[in-house]
Protein backbone atom coordinates (compact mmCIF):
# COMPACT_ATOMS: atom_id res chain seq x y z
CA UNK A 1 0.00 0.00 0.00
CA UNK A 2 1.37 3.60 -0.81
CA UNK A 3 2.02 5.81 2.57
CA UNK A 4 -1.20 7.23 3.27
CA UNK A 5 -1.58 11.32 3.91
CA UNK A 6 -1.67 12.07 7.74
CA UNK A 7 -0.49 8.65 8.24
CA UNK A 8 3.19 9.00 9.76
CA UNK A 9 3.89 5.73 11.02
CA UNK A 10 3.53 4.19 7.79
CA UNK A 11 5.17 7.77 5.58
CA UNK A 12 9.06 7.56 4.62
CA UNK A 13 11.25 10.38 6.03
CA UNK A 14 10.16 12.78 3.46
CA UNK A 15 6.20 12.68 3.83
CA UNK A 16 6.77 12.60 7.44
CA UNK A 17 8.60 15.50 7.21
CA UNK A 18 6.56 17.68 4.92
CA UNK A 19 3.48 16.28 6.72
CA UNK A 20 4.58 18.13 10.11
CA UNK A 21 5.51 21.07 8.12
CA UNK A 22 2.05 21.70 6.66
CA UNK A 23 1.03 21.00 10.49
CA UNK A 24 3.21 23.48 11.79
CA UNK A 25 2.91 27.13 13.64
CA UNK A 26 5.11 29.34 13.68
CA UNK A 27 4.88 31.43 17.00
CA UNK A 28 6.61 34.31 18.03
CA UNK A 29 7.62 34.68 22.01
CA UNK A 30 9.28 37.95 21.69
CA UNK A 31 12.20 37.12 22.47
CA UNK A 32 11.82 34.79 25.68
CA UNK A 33 13.52 32.16 27.02
CA UNK A 34 12.88 28.57 26.49
CA UNK A 35 13.90 25.68 28.62
CA UNK A 36 13.25 21.84 28.66
CA UNK A 37 9.93 21.46 31.00
CA UNK A 38 11.04 21.15 34.53
CA UNK A 39 11.34 17.56 36.42
CA UNK A 40 10.82 16.92 40.18
CA UNK A 41 12.10 14.02 41.28
CA UNK A 42 10.91 14.91 44.93
CA UNK A 43 7.23 16.70 45.67
CA UNK A 44 4.74 15.85 47.91
CA UNK A 45 2.36 17.85 47.41
CA UNK A 46 0.91 22.10 46.35
CA UNK A 47 -2.48 23.62 46.23
CA UNK A 48 -3.44 22.85 49.53
CA UNK A 49 -3.68 18.67 48.45
CA UNK A 50 -1.12 15.52 48.86
CA UNK A 51 -0.77 12.92 47.19
CA UNK A 52 -0.09 10.93 50.52
CA UNK A 53 -3.68 11.91 52.32
CA UNK A 54 -5.64 12.56 48.74
CA UNK A 55 -8.26 11.35 46.69
CA UNK A 56 -8.08 11.52 42.83
CA UNK A 57 -8.88 15.11 42.00
CA UNK A 58 -6.77 16.13 44.81
CA UNK A 59 -3.85 14.79 43.04
CA UNK A 60 -5.44 15.96 40.08
CA UNK A 61 -4.75 19.56 41.58
CA UNK A 62 -1.53 19.06 42.68
CA UNK A 63 -0.24 18.25 39.17
CA UNK A 64 -2.10 20.92 37.50
CA UNK A 65 -0.89 23.36 40.25
CA UNK A 66 3.02 22.16 39.16
CA UNK A 67 2.68 21.89 35.92
CA UNK A 68 1.52 25.88 35.51
CA UNK A 69 4.62 26.43 37.47
CA UNK A 70 6.60 24.41 34.79
CA UNK A 71 7.11 20.99 36.12
CA UNK A 72 5.56 18.92 33.00
CA UNK A 73 6.79 15.82 34.73
CA UNK A 74 6.71 14.88 38.61
CA UNK A 75 7.10 11.98 40.86
CA UNK A 76 4.66 11.26 43.93
CA UNK A 77 6.74 11.39 46.91
CA UNK A 78 5.50 9.55 49.69
CA UNK A 79 6.50 10.16 53.44
CA UNK A 80 6.55 7.29 56.09
CA UNK A 81 2.65 6.07 57.31
CA UNK A 82 1.66 3.07 58.77
CA UNK A 83 2.15 0.00 56.61
CA UNK A 84 -1.92 -0.46 55.18
CA UNK A 85 -1.46 3.46 54.64
CA UNK A 86 1.03 3.50 52.59
CA UNK A 87 -0.24 0.13 50.51
CA UNK A 88 -3.42 2.06 49.88
CA UNK A 89 -1.71 5.05 49.00
CA UNK A 90 0.57 3.26 46.71
CA UNK A 91 -2.01 1.76 44.80
CA UNK A 92 -3.99 4.67 44.51
CA UNK A 93 -1.02 6.42 42.99
CA UNK A 94 -0.44 3.87 40.72
CA UNK A 95 -3.78 4.54 39.19
CA UNK A 96 -2.96 7.76 38.17
CA UNK A 97 0.53 6.93 37.15
CA UNK A 98 -1.29 4.74 34.83
CA UNK A 99 -3.06 7.87 33.35
CA UNK A 100 0.28 9.25 32.89
CA UNK A 101 -0.28 11.95 35.85
CA UNK A 102 2.83 11.39 37.72
CA UNK A 103 6.35 9.75 36.46
CA UNK A 104 6.52 7.15 39.36
CA UNK A 105 5.79 6.99 42.88
CA UNK A 106 8.78 7.61 44.94
CA UNK A 107 8.33 5.95 49.14
CA UNK A 108 10.63 8.70 51.47
CA UNK A 109 10.67 5.98 54.23
CA UNK A 110 9.29 4.29 56.45
CA UNK A 111 13.50 2.49 56.41
CA UNK A 112 14.74 5.61 57.93
CA UNK A 113 16.89 6.36 60.39
CA UNK A 114 15.00 7.62 63.76
CA UNK A 115 17.55 10.22 64.63
CA UNK A 116 17.46 11.89 60.84
CA UNK A 117 13.84 11.55 60.57
CA UNK A 118 12.99 14.96 59.80
CA UNK A 119 9.18 15.06 59.54
CA UNK A 120 9.10 11.43 59.07
CA UNK A 121 6.97 9.75 62.31
CA UNK A 122 9.32 8.62 64.45
CA UNK A 123 7.28 5.99 65.89
CA UNK A 124 6.66 4.28 62.06
CA UNK A 125 10.39 4.08 61.08
CA UNK A 126 11.70 0.77 61.08
CA UNK A 127 14.89 -1.52 59.78
CA UNK A 128 14.60 -2.40 56.06
CA UNK A 129 11.53 -5.52 55.54
CA UNK A 130 12.02 -7.12 52.35
CA UNK A 131 8.36 -8.77 52.55
CA UNK A 132 6.63 -5.80 53.13
CA UNK A 133 8.80 -3.68 50.15
CA UNK A 134 7.86 -6.31 48.14
CA UNK A 135 3.83 -6.01 48.87
CA UNK A 136 4.62 -2.64 48.14
CA UNK A 137 6.19 -3.06 44.55
CA UNK A 138 3.50 -5.34 43.88
CA UNK A 139 0.84 -3.02 44.75
CA UNK A 140 2.31 -0.12 42.71
CA UNK A 141 2.10 -2.35 39.41
CA UNK A 142 5.69 -1.44 38.61
CA UNK A 143 5.04 2.44 39.26
CA UNK A 144 7.27 2.33 42.29
CA UNK A 145 10.68 3.96 40.66
CA UNK A 146 12.32 5.12 43.73
CA UNK A 147 12.92 4.63 47.52
CA UNK A 148 15.00 6.64 49.93
CA UNK A 149 16.56 4.40 52.52
CA UNK A 150 19.40 5.00 55.31
CA UNK A 151 22.00 2.30 54.69
CA UNK A 152 23.49 1.83 57.76
CA UNK A 153 20.68 0.03 59.28
CA UNK A 154 19.88 -3.91 59.52
CA UNK A 155 19.06 -5.29 56.07
CA UNK A 156 19.66 -2.40 53.73
CA UNK A 157 21.85 -3.72 51.98
CA UNK A 158 19.97 -6.48 50.30
CA UNK A 159 16.94 -3.89 50.09
CA UNK A 160 18.96 -1.64 47.26
CA UNK A 161 20.12 -4.64 45.52
CA UNK A 162 16.75 -6.24 45.83
CA UNK A 163 15.21 -2.67 44.39
CA UNK A 164 17.54 -2.55 42.22
CA UNK A 165 16.72 -5.62 40.69
CA UNK A 166 12.83 -4.66 40.24
CA UNK A 167 14.17 -1.57 38.38
CA UNK A 168 13.66 0.37 41.42
CA UNK A 169 16.04 3.35 42.10
CA UNK A 170 17.77 3.01 45.50
CA UNK A 171 18.25 6.54 47.60
CA UNK A 172 20.33 7.17 50.53
CA UNK A 173 18.65 9.57 52.96
CA UNK A 174 17.22 10.37 56.35
CA UNK A 175 20.62 8.95 57.40
CA UNK A 176 23.08 8.61 60.02
CA UNK A 177 25.32 6.84 57.91
CA UNK A 178 29.13 7.56 57.76
CA UNK A 179 30.67 8.34 54.38
CA UNK A 180 31.78 4.10 54.86
CA UNK A 181 27.84 3.32 54.96
CA UNK A 182 27.22 5.30 52.20
CA UNK A 183 29.47 3.60 50.25
CA UNK A 184 28.40 0.41 50.45
CA UNK A 185 24.78 1.41 49.04
CA UNK A 186 26.54 3.01 45.92
CA UNK A 187 28.06 -0.50 45.73
CA UNK A 188 25.22 -2.05 46.29
CA UNK A 189 23.58 -0.09 43.26
CA UNK A 190 21.91 3.35 45.28
CA UNK A 191 22.31 6.07 42.67
CA UNK A 192 20.60 9.17 44.56
CA UNK A 193 21.12 11.25 47.26
CA UNK A 194 17.89 12.66 48.73
CA UNK A 195 18.07 16.30 49.64
CA UNK A 196 21.75 16.09 50.09
CA UNK A 197 22.66 17.48 53.35
CA UNK A 198 19.31 17.65 54.68
CA UNK A 199 18.30 14.90 57.05
CA UNK A 200 21.94 13.25 57.00
CA UNK A 201 25.04 13.14 59.10
CA UNK A 202 26.74 16.44 58.48
CA UNK A 203 30.15 16.86 56.99
CA UNK A 204 32.71 16.59 59.13
CA UNK A 205 36.26 17.15 58.07
CA UNK A 206 37.86 13.56 59.35
CA UNK A 207 34.55 11.44 58.54
CA UNK A 208 33.22 13.11 55.32
CA UNK A 209 29.65 11.50 56.31
CA UNK A 210 27.16 10.76 53.64
CA UNK A 211 27.59 14.09 51.88
CA UNK A 212 31.02 13.92 50.89
CA UNK A 213 30.74 9.97 49.91
CA UNK A 214 27.89 11.26 47.34
CA UNK A 215 29.72 14.23 45.97
CA UNK A 216 32.98 12.32 45.22
CA UNK A 217 31.16 9.61 43.52
CA UNK A 218 30.38 10.53 39.87
CA UNK A 219 27.22 8.01 39.56
CA UNK A 220 25.55 9.70 42.46
CA UNK A 221 22.83 12.31 41.53
CA UNK A 222 22.76 14.77 44.34
CA UNK A 223 18.95 16.21 44.82
CA UNK A 224 18.81 19.51 46.31
CA UNK A 225 16.69 21.65 48.04
CA UNK A 226 17.13 25.32 46.24
CA UNK A 227 14.46 26.95 48.49
CA UNK A 228 16.88 29.16 50.65
CA UNK A 229 15.39 27.76 53.86
CA UNK A 230 16.82 24.37 53.79
CA UNK A 231 20.43 24.81 51.78
CA UNK A 232 22.21 28.30 52.15
CA UNK A 233 22.82 29.79 48.63
CA UNK A 234 26.81 29.60 49.64
CA UNK A 235 26.22 25.58 50.49
CA UNK A 236 24.35 25.12 47.07
CA UNK A 237 27.29 27.38 45.10
CA UNK A 238 29.37 24.62 46.45
CA UNK A 239 27.58 21.49 45.24
CA UNK A 240 27.43 22.72 41.81
CA UNK A 241 30.57 23.57 41.80
CA UNK A 242 31.82 20.01 42.91
CA UNK A 243 29.30 17.95 41.39
CA UNK A 244 28.49 20.29 38.29
CA UNK A 245 24.94 20.54 37.01
CA UNK A 246 24.79 17.27 35.31
CA UNK A 247 24.56 15.60 39.28
CA UNK A 248 22.87 17.93 40.79
CA UNK A 249 19.42 17.45 40.48
CA UNK A 250 17.28 21.00 41.88
CA UNK A 251 13.93 19.56 43.65
CA UNK A 252 11.26 20.72 45.51
CA UNK A 253 10.46 18.64 48.04
CA UNK A 254 6.69 20.53 48.12
CA UNK A 255 4.43 20.14 50.11
CA UNK A 256 0.51 20.94 50.43
CA UNK A 257 1.41 24.33 51.34
CA UNK A 258 2.87 25.23 47.65
CA UNK A 259 0.81 28.30 46.53
CA UNK A 260 -1.42 28.75 49.27
CA UNK A 261 0.30 30.77 51.82
CA UNK A 262 0.56 30.67 55.81
CA UNK A 263 -1.22 28.27 57.71
CA UNK A 264 -1.50 24.77 59.07
CA UNK A 265 -1.26 21.66 57.05
CA UNK A 266 -0.45 18.30 57.09
CA UNK A 267 2.63 16.04 55.68
CA UNK A 268 1.68 12.73 55.92
CA UNK A 269 0.89 11.54 59.52
CA UNK A 270 2.08 14.74 60.97
CA UNK A 271 1.05 18.49 61.60
CA UNK A 272 2.89 21.18 59.99
CA UNK A 273 2.79 24.94 60.16
CA UNK A 274 3.73 27.61 57.69
CA UNK A 275 4.73 31.15 58.54
CA UNK A 276 6.58 32.91 56.20
CA UNK A 277 6.55 29.95 53.33
CA UNK A 278 8.73 28.46 55.88
CA UNK A 279 7.05 24.85 56.47
CA UNK A 280 7.71 23.38 60.23
CA UNK A 281 6.78 20.62 62.00
CA UNK A 282 3.94 22.07 64.47
CA UNK A 283 6.30 21.22 67.67
CA UNK A 284 8.84 23.43 65.61
CA UNK A 285 11.06 20.69 65.43
CA UNK A 286 12.12 20.10 62.18
CA UNK A 287 11.77 21.50 59.06
CA UNK A 288 8.75 19.88 56.57
CA UNK A 289 9.13 20.28 52.99
CA UNK A 290 9.39 23.32 50.98
CA UNK A 291 6.89 25.77 49.69
CA UNK A 292 8.43 26.73 46.75
CA UNK A 293 8.15 25.45 42.72
CA UNK A 294 10.72 24.14 40.39
CA UNK A 295 10.39 27.35 38.17
CA UNK A 296 10.98 29.22 41.78
CA UNK A 297 14.15 26.66 42.81
CA UNK A 298 15.58 27.33 39.10
CA UNK A 299 15.41 31.26 39.09
CA UNK A 300 16.85 30.72 42.24
CA UNK A 301 19.94 28.93 40.79
CA UNK A 302 20.30 31.60 38.34
CA UNK A 303 19.57 34.74 40.23
CA UNK A 304 20.99 33.37 43.72
CA UNK A 305 23.03 30.74 43.03
CA UNK A 306 25.05 32.10 40.11
CA UNK A 307 24.50 29.57 37.99
CA UNK A 308 24.19 30.39 33.72
CA UNK A 309 20.79 30.00 32.85
CA UNK A 310 21.49 26.54 30.58
CA UNK A 311 23.29 24.96 33.82
CA UNK A 312 20.79 26.08 35.71
CA UNK A 313 18.02 24.31 32.97
CA UNK A 314 20.00 21.06 33.28
CA UNK A 315 20.11 20.49 36.63
CA UNK A 316 16.06 21.28 36.95
CA UNK A 317 15.34 18.80 34.07
CA UNK A 318 17.66 16.71 32.23
CA UNK A 319 19.56 15.56 35.18
CA UNK A 320 16.67 14.78 36.63
CA UNK A 321 15.44 12.99 33.79
CA UNK A 322 18.28 11.08 33.74
CA UNK A 323 18.23 10.06 37.14
CA UNK A 324 14.96 8.34 36.53
CA UNK A 325 15.94 6.72 33.03
CA UNK A 326 13.30 8.87 31.38
CA UNK A 327 15.79 11.15 29.32
CA UNK A 328 15.09 9.46 25.87
CA UNK A 329 12.00 10.95 26.20
CA UNK A 330 12.20 13.84 28.58
CA UNK A 331 14.80 16.82 29.69
CA UNK A 332 15.72 18.63 26.85
CA UNK A 333 14.13 20.01 23.61
CA UNK A 334 15.60 17.83 21.03
CA UNK A 335 13.79 16.17 18.04
CA UNK A 336 12.27 12.70 19.08
CA UNK A 337 11.31 13.71 22.18
CA UNK A 338 8.11 15.03 23.83
CA UNK A 339 7.74 18.31 23.63
CA UNK A 340 7.75 19.75 27.09
CA UNK A 341 8.79 23.07 27.72
CA UNK A 342 8.55 26.41 29.64
CA UNK A 343 8.42 29.74 28.12
CA UNK A 344 10.34 32.06 30.77
CA UNK A 345 10.20 35.81 30.80
CA UNK A 346 13.23 38.11 31.55
CA UNK A 347 13.35 37.99 35.15
CA UNK A 348 12.66 34.03 34.75
CA UNK A 349 9.00 34.15 36.06
CA UNK A 350 6.73 31.42 33.57
CA UNK A 351 5.20 33.31 31.16
CA UNK A 352 3.75 29.88 29.40
CA UNK A 353 4.01 26.13 29.68
CA UNK A 354 3.94 22.71 26.65
CA UNK A 355 3.43 19.83 27.95
CA UNK A 356 4.15 17.08 25.07
CA UNK A 357 2.88 20.04 22.53
CA UNK A 358 0.10 21.59 24.42
CA UNK A 359 -0.13 24.59 25.82
CA UNK A 360 -1.38 24.93 29.19
ZN1 LIG B 1 10.46 14.58 50.89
Amino acid sequence: MPPTPGHTASADRGDSTLHTQAHSELIDLEGRYVVPGFVDMHMHGGAGASYQNGLHDDVRRVVAFHRAHGTTTAMASLVTDAPDALLAAVARLADLADEGLVAGIHLEGPYLATNRCGAHEPSLLKAPDLAEFERLTSSSRGHLRMITLAPELPGALDLIRSAVDQGVIAAVGHTDGTAAHVRAAFEAGARVATHLFNAMRPVHHREGGPVVAALNDPRITVELINDGVHIDTEVARLTFTTAGPDRVALITDAMAATGMGDGDYRLGTMDVRVQDGRAMLADGSSIAGSTITMAEAFRRAVTEVGRPIEEAARAASLTPARALGLDHRIGSLAPGKDADLVVLNDDLTVHQVMKTGQWL
